[in-house]
């Protein structure tokens, strides 16, 4: 069992007193504060390091606050751990026979899951466990300069995938640390196109996920698109139609299903004024699937690019415009390839589904949806240590929180990442 200290809560009398200490004389700040209606309590946040303190106010005399005040006075109410799996840690404790207040856990505040063990039990000490909520993606359109181009990481809203199936062989206990589940044991994922902006024009790399996914799917991959590529565009001050060329990594409808949007009844191109560059065997695979990828590929995403007349199709690893070349590495489709960005001697590349987040550094931890599991790893065996070697920006399509970064190696061959975007 691991707990964290998360916070200490503090039952205050008088909160201006309260504050005329934590806030006025110490120069603490202080969170606004929030109503837990349920308890009848305002909850003041003071962050302090890695736990905070929390005062707490009775907002009606009937709330457990003022009775604790009343009884014993202002002071500690209660002592906040924080638990990676609040459900097991209860269980755990209810086969050790030690008194809870509550047997299962409720909702506490920021979505969080929490539960209060009687201080009977640990010494007189209300002792509260809680759960933090999945952190939602961060998603706000980024932007650096790479000599002469200016990259901008981008966004289509988040989703979720089974996370055994993220990380295939990997045990759950040492991927879960890094990729926490909910209740469907999905994991968060985000969709990242990048956008490369150069003399010769505006390319967008992948496309997002795109808006035409019908209820069930929605569901099953909890969809959330609440923040999409229109917001993430208008946040630089762009809009489809300012899109020249759009390239594919692969055709999944995770990469890809943003290249066509509804138009009343018939599909139609997303970037207006964009030739969108495909490789013309992934094209292939895509329009000839198999049981195996079919759930991958939707004909709605890519079809109606060809009746249009938009597709400009390219064969072998090509240089696509000045500065930007792909290479095919297989593995995750058979023609799966990643992106090239060269500018000014600096180097940044898009790995797509090669790395789709920063939990999947070791070499070994490959998805399984990849249709070429062991192509997968060779490539990437090498191209991590070209990586490392040679200090390549790597952009990170699905990483739920680090859109962009150098991949670092300790001595010991531990990795990580040097967060840039
Ligand atoms: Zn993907």
């Amino acid at each position: 069992m691991r707990a964290i200290l998360d916070h200490v809560g503090i039952a205050v009398q008088d909160v201006e007193k309260a504050l005329a200490f934590y806030r006025d004389a110490l120069g603490l700040d202080v969170e606004a504060p929030e109503d837990v209606t349920t308890q009848r309590v305002r909850a003041h946040f003071i962050p302090t390091g890695q736990a905070s303190l929390e005062l707490l106010e009775a907002t009606a005399p009937e709330s457990p606050i003022a009775k604790f005040v009343d009884k014993r006075g202002p002071g500690i109410h209660h002592v906040t751990l924080r638990v990676e799996d609040i459900r097991a840690t209860l269980d755990h404790l209810k086969a050790r026979g030690v008194r809870l207040v509550d047997d299962q856990p409720r909702p506490g505040a920021e979505g969080a899951l929490v539960a209060f063990v009687h201080p009977s039990a640990a010494q007189g000490v209300l002792v509260e466990l809680k759960q933090a909520a999945p952190r939602r993606a961060t998603l706000a359109a980024k932007s650096l300069s790479l000599g002469n181009f200016r990259l901008t990481v981008l966004h289509d809203g988040g989703f979720r995938l089974d996370g055994g199936a993220m990380f295939s062989v990997v045990p759950k206990p040492l991927w879960e640390k890094l990729a926490p589940p909910d209740d469907r044991n999905r994991i968060q994922l985000a969709t990242r196109p990048l956008l490369v902006e150069a003399a010769w024009g505006r390319m967008i790399v992948d496309c997002g996920i795109g808006d035409k996914m019908g209820p069930k799917p929605t569901d099953i991959y909890a969809l959330d698109r609440s923040r999409h590529l229109d917001h993430a565009l208008s946040e630089i001050g762009l809009d489809a139609s300012s899109i020249d060329v759009a390239l594919a990594t692969h055709l999944h409808f995770d990469h890809f299903g943003g290249a066509t949007m509804r138009d009343g009844d018939a599909l139609r191109p997303r970037f207006t004024r964009a030739r969108y560059l495909i490789r013309a065997a992934e094209w292939e695979d895509a329009t000839h699937p198999h049981e195996r990828n079919r759930a991958s590929y939707l004909v709605e995403d890519f079809v109606p690019l060809k009746d249009a007349g938009v597709i400009d199709f390219f064969d072998g690893d090509i240089e696509i415009r000045p500065g930007v070349r792909v290479v095919r590495t297989g593995g995750h489709t058979g023609q799966h390839q990643i992106v090239y960005v060269e500018s000014g001697g600096k180097t940044a590349v898009f790995v797509a589904d090669l790395i789709p987040t920063t939990a999947h550094l070791q070499d070994p931890w490959v998805m399984s949806y990849d249709l070429f599991p062991v192509d997968t790893l060779m490539f990437k065996k090498r191209f991590i240590r070209e990586a490392i070697d040679r200090e390549y920006l790597i952009v990170f399509e699905h990483d739920p929180h680090i859109a962009a970064g150098y991949i670092r190696e300790a001595a010991n061959g531990k990795r990580s990442v040097e967060q840039v975007l």
